[in-house]
């Protein structure tokens, strides 16, 4: 079995829409009902729901705790992929990427640009493809969104063509 660390930070992936506000918002965590519907068969998942927010309202102390958190897991050896907005996405990762200098393990950040569940979302995609990034990968801090695989430093996100691209 390989064991994997999901943690769950908010962003688009995770938005819901809202019928009293009218609007779509991260209000709840939804990524371990999708998670559910994956095979993977020698894969054992640890799903963790660490915040709920839009990135773009993340604070410094936000990311000290996200940065704790995979502090607490790195000793287990086992790849982590975090979810979290895109917006802020890069930050988080070249964040962490200067915090552990001698990572044993990948750490792949994914997101969505249209939240799990929406007619064409890309939510699903990207959690798939993450967590099989996380099994292949060399250490290091990576973006895995759309078929793609960036190291955080090499990333940077295209608003124009809501996707990343090469930085
Ligand atoms: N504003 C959102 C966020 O960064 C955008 C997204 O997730 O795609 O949380």
């Amino acid at each position: 079995m390989q064991r994997i660390y999901l943690i769950s930070t908010g962003g688009t992936i995770e938005k819901v829409y809202s019928e009293q506000s009218g609007v779509v918002e991260n209000r709840a965590a939804k990524l371990e009902r999708y998670l559910r519907m994956l095979r993977l068969p020698d894969a054992e998942i640890r799903a963790e729901h660490l915040m709920n927010k839009d990135s773009l309202e993340m604070t410094d102390a936000d990311r000290v705790e996200v940065r704790d958190r995979v502090a607490g897991l790195l000793a287990e050896g086992a790849p982590i992929v975090i979810s979290h907005g895109t917006d802020t996405m890069v930050e988080t990762g070249r964040f962490l990427e200067e915090s552990f200098h001698d990572l044993k393990v990948p750490i792949v950040l994914t997101g969505a640009m249209t939240p799990l569940g929406f007619e064409g979302s890309d939510g699903l995609q990207n959690l798939t493809e993450s967590l099989l990034a996380a099994r292949l990968l060399a250490p290091g801090v990576y973006i895995v969104m759309h078929g793609q695989v960036f190291p955080v430093s090499r990333a940077r996100k295209d608003k124009d063509n809501a996707t990343f691209v090469w930085a």
